[in-house]
């Protein structure tokens, strides 16, 4: 299956009350592991990469050529987002889409709102014409981003609405209380604000740093709305645990494969136990299998 943009696979997620979950690339492993759990669990799937990390990942034309070639070579049918995390520019999102990126995030969120609107406009009127959908964020999400610490802010109600109305983005990320990487003590997410802010502008919202949210949490923000829930942390924990006790094992090797395929198991169980945790199972072949899994 070719690459599809997010709209779709969101506008039945939230209809349907569950998530497709985004998945961070932090190099070649991710990959292979993120596809393969998705068509193993015959789930949609949003594979994304950061902007903080492109230069580092090889530049946006490399991660779309790498990705829509794997897509192919491994004959992954189940339906595949690319997404650019964070774009931290127009500019930067401009060129994901020119590189064949499916879907953007453009993050303004640092900026005034007007100036975020204006910019994140300017995405969505060049996004449409690719036939690739648009996230923004309002609000800051608490924790690590950008590269930057920085503390929590929730989204604004007016604001969001601005956003949706003003842009025609495809989907939301309106920052209530989650933070980028580990949580210090039980994550408080703003369910009332949450449920205020999704009446209000109708489309997918976006929950990110959701990496040690417990499943309740994580249950609650879908039935509010959330249909893209995105996970990173847990992803690269268990990869760099994993990688820990395989060198600690053998000390000899100095096989890459022999190193390295353990961990990539272990992101591909990671992912695999998100998509039952999400609901998002069973769900690109329009099968209702993996109702009920969310405990
Ligand atoms: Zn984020």
């Amino acid at each position: 299956m070719t690459l599809v943009s997010m709209k779709e696979m969101l506008r039945r997620a939230k209809q349907e009350q569950y998530a497709v979950g985004q998945f961070n690339v932090n190099g070649l492993s991710w990959v292979h592991a993120i596809l393969d759990a998705a068509q193993e669990e015959d789930s949609p799937v949003i594979v994304a990469a950061s902007d903080r990390l492109i230069d580092y990942l090889g530049g946006y034309r490399f991660v779309a050529t790498l990705v829509r070639t794997l897509v192919e070579e491994k004959g992954i049918s189940v339906p595949v987002a690319l997404h650019l995390d964070h774009g931290k520019t127009v500019n930067s999102c401009l060129q994901a889409v020119d590189a064949g990126f499916t879907s953007v995030m453009y993050d303004g969120s640092h900026d005034p709102i007007d100036r975020n609107i204006e910019d994140t406009r300017t995405v969505v009127d060049y996004a449409a014409v690719h036939g690739v959908s648009v996230e923004a964020e309002v609000g800051t999400v608490g924790g690590m981003e950008d590269g930057l610490i920085g503390g929590i802010r929730y989204a604004d109600l007016g604001e969001c609405v601005r956003m949706v109305e003003e842009t025609g983005i495809d989907a939301l990320a309106a920052a209530l209380g989650s933070v980028h990487g580990k949580y210090l003590g039980e994550p408080k997410l703003g369910f009332t604000e949450m449920e205020a802010i999704s009446q209000a502008v109708g489309v997918p919202l976006v929950l990110h740093g959701a990496s040690g949210i417990p499943t309740n949490q994580l249950r609650r923000a879908i039935e509010l709305g959330h249909a893209k829930i995105n996970i990173n942390t847990e992803c690269v924990t268990v990869w760099s645990e994993q990688l820990r006790l395989t060198l600690a094992e053998d000390l000899e090797t100095t096989e890459p494969r022999k190193i390295l395929t353990p961990s990539r198991d272990a992101i591909r169980e990671s992912v695999i136990a998100k998509m039952r945790e999400f609901g998002s199972s069973g769900r690109a072949s329009g099968s209702v299998q993996g109702v009920g899994t969310i405990a």
